[in-house]
């Protein structure tokens, strides 16, 4: 089955989000307190969000993506990503994570069906990593992605968001990695978040990012993966690894967008930043299967046709990160 938006785009991505709390603070995502906390009943059960992915995959859905919050963080988690890898037709479960907790988790959530890991780290540099995360510590990630490794993962891809004058610096460094490790670095310029009402001059654009690359490194383009998101790819001459960079901002990709999003307390979300969220705990847990079948039919049909972040006097959605799992 195949589950087409009312333009056209094939929806085949869910972005399911297991919990809105975090063991760290990245200062573009949280502010240094945390986030209120949901009550109770307000969040998803892992019923709930098993039967959402369920239905999101007789949908049509191929892949899901389990992310946070700090999906690590939830209790219960790896029996939750046992059973959701038993959905029949579901192609690809892979996760997000911050990876503080990953030294002890990889190898359990390899055993439970998690394919491949993203892991976010935004600088090499143990005091920026600090200030970054208000306070994280650079070598449990560094253990982590190590304990990825020999989990038996195939290699990570780390997700750096660019942030002018806090970490921009280390664009090279990152580049530099792939070079001796496989691992894929993603570049993501940085999107308005509700921590940072400055966040116009922090942003580097991706076509800045890949110059300020190509000044150092000769760059071989490579073909994109179907299912693979929005990353523009490159290997560097005679790397190990390859080099991805995500342009929201700059160079919008929403006439390719696949996915949609579910945050922890049931709010489904077309766009990353849209005004509209439609709440399936209703149907969740008052309604008869085909009403929650409907409803989620009627979210992709209405999935907005694009963002209008970089449009002048335009209104959008400045969102929390932490909410809706990026
Ligand atoms: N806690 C996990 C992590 O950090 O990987 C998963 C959730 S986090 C919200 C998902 C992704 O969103 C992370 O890669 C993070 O860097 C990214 N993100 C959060 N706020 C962002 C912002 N303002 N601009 C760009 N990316 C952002
Ligand atoms: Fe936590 Fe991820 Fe947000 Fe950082 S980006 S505060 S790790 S949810």
């Amino acid at each position: 089955m195949k589950l087409i938006d009312s333009h056209g785009r094939r929806i085949n991505y869910l972005r399911l989000s297991v919990t809105d709390r975090c063991n760290l603070r990245c200062s573009y995502c949280m502010p240094p307190e945390g986030i209120p906390r949901l009550q109770h009943g307000d969040m998803l059960s892992y019923e709930e969000l098993y039967r959402v992915a369920q239905e999101a995959v007789s949908l049509g859905v191929e892949k899901i993506r389990i992310t946070g919050g700090e999906p690590l963080v939830r209790k219960g988690l790896i029996g939750f990503i046992e059973h959701l890898a038993t959905i029949p037709g579901l192609k690809e479960l892979v996760l997000t994570t911050n990876g503080i907790l990953l030294r002890e988790l990889a190898q359990p959530l390899r055993d439970a069906g998690v394919q491949r890991l993203n892991i976010s780290l935004d600088s090499m540099n143990p005091a920026t990593f600090s200030t970054i995360t208000r306070g994280g510590e650079l070598a449990s990630v560094l253990d982590g992605i190590a304990a990825a490794e020999h989990a038996g993962f195939p290699p990570v891809k780390i997700n750096m968001v660019v942030m002018r004058g806090v970490n921009d610096h280390e664009l090279l460094d990152f580049a530099a990695l792939t070079l001796t490790k496989p691992y894929t670095v993603r570049f993501i310029e940085y999107m308005p978040t509700l921590q940072d009402s400055e966040w116009n001059s922090h942003v580097v654009e991706g076509h800045e990012i890949l110059s300020r690359l190509e000044q150092e490194f000769s760059l071989l383009p490579l073909v994109s993966a179907e299912m693979a998101g929005p990353s523009r790819n490159f290997k560097i001459s005679g790397a190990q690894g390859a080099i991805g960079i995500i342009t929201p901002i700059s160079g919008h990709f929403c006439e390719s967008c696949n996915r949609i999003r579910v945050t922890a307390s049931g709010l489904v979300k077309g766009c990353l930043f849209a005004h509209e969220a439609i709440d399936i705990k209703p149907y969740l847990r008052n309604a008869e299967d085909r009403e929650l079948r409907e409803i989620m039919r009627r979210i992709v049909r209405e999935k907005p046709g694009r963002h209008h972040l970089v449009d002048k006097d335009s209104e959008y959605d400045i969102v929390a990160m932490s909410r809706i799992g990026g």
